[in-house]
């Protein structure tokens, strides 16, 4: 059976177990599948949205942000490793970095002369340090929605996920939503696809219970306004679904060049930085080399000799 909503106008997402992936597109819009039936976005039902069940560090629901880049004309950042044409290798963007392999965790390296884009929703990192696309990338997607995608911009119910039920978006679900539901009533026709709240492709009994239980006003982002910085600089602090999760950051903190620093003894095969002065200085000028981690770039900071603790 074909559940998809008409493809051509509605962005179609699924959640299921993801075939092994986290989430996948079938393909890229040029390849000439948008607007077909099997044109989709898929995500794991265990990283969809806050709180999935997998948790940290795929708890933010940028899977589907990832995957509708995908949608919307992105490669990944890493696609070509270090090319030298960006206008016609790897990503085909040319303000993103380009990068040997997807970044873990929130690791800031350098794999290709430049720092690889850690914070780029297009790379492998943590959902907690993704948060850009960049300009070039969103040029991208506003052409592939011009080009391949046009009729997604039409006009249409907007379907809230807070507040299913809210049809006319203002913040109750309501006599006035209901009279929505009864005039889209029977098979799917299009004219209100949200009354469809089963999805199961009618509008029937089952949606107007759905809709009883949402009845009255819808609920608050239990995030909104809650501050879960808890000032230490070891962990990783944000809200999901109104509780504060604080991540530990694996090997932080520590007097300068102890393992629990970072350590830029050894990770960083000893560069110009093998005596505490060095490193100290160092890490006076940029914190995160002590604080998290002593990375390449706190390397080559320490190897341009501008810090006379560093001149051996
Ligand atoms: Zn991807």
């Amino acid at each position: 059976m074909d559940i998809s909503w008409d493809s051509e106008r509605y962005l179609n997402i699924y959640t299921n177990t993801g075939g092994g992936a986290f989430g996948y597109v079938p393909d890229l819009p040029s390849s000439g599948i948008a607007g077909q039936p099997s044109d989709r976005v898929v995500v794991d039902w265990r990283v969809f949205g806050e709180g999935g069940e997998y948790g940290w560090p795929l708890d933010l629901g940028h899977v589907l942000v990832h995957e509708v880049g995908h949608y919307l004309g992105l490669y990944h950042t890493f696609a070509g490793g270090c090319e030298d044409d960006c206008t016609a290798s790897g990503d085909l963007i040319c303000d993103t970095e380009p990068h040997q392999l997807p970044t873990r965790e929130c690791l800031d390296q350098e794999e290709c002369d430049t720092i690889d884009p850690v914070s780029n929703f297009m790379n492998y990192s943590w959902e907690i340090c993704m948060n850009r696309f960049t300009p070039e990338q969103v040029r991208r997607m506003r052409c592939t929605l011009e080009q391949w995608r046009p009729d997604l911009g039409r006009p249409s119910q907007p379907c809230s996920s807070l507040c299913p039920g809210d049809f006319d978006g203002n913040g109750i679900v309501d006599g006035e939503d209901l009279g929505g539901l009864f005039i889209s009533w029977g098979e799917y026709s299009g004219l209100l696809p949200c009354a469809d709240l089963n999805m199961d492709g009618s509008i029937s009994g089952a949606d107007f219970g759905l809709m009883m239980l949402a009845w009255g006003p819808c609920p608050v982002d239990p995030c909104i306004g809650v501050d879960c910085d808890d000032g230490d600089e070891c962990t990783v602090d944000y809200c999901v679904a109104g509780n504060c999760v604080h991540a530990q950051i694996e090997e932080c903190g520590g007097v300068c060049g102890s393992k629990s620093a970072g350590n830029c003894d050894e990770v960083n095969e000893t560069p110009g930085c093998n005596d505490a002065e060095c490193c100290t200085e160092i890490c006076m000028i940029d914190p995160y080399c002590c604080l998290v981690v002593w990375d390449i770039v706190c390397r080559n900071k320490a190897l341009s000799g501008d810090y006379p603790g560093c001149n051996d």
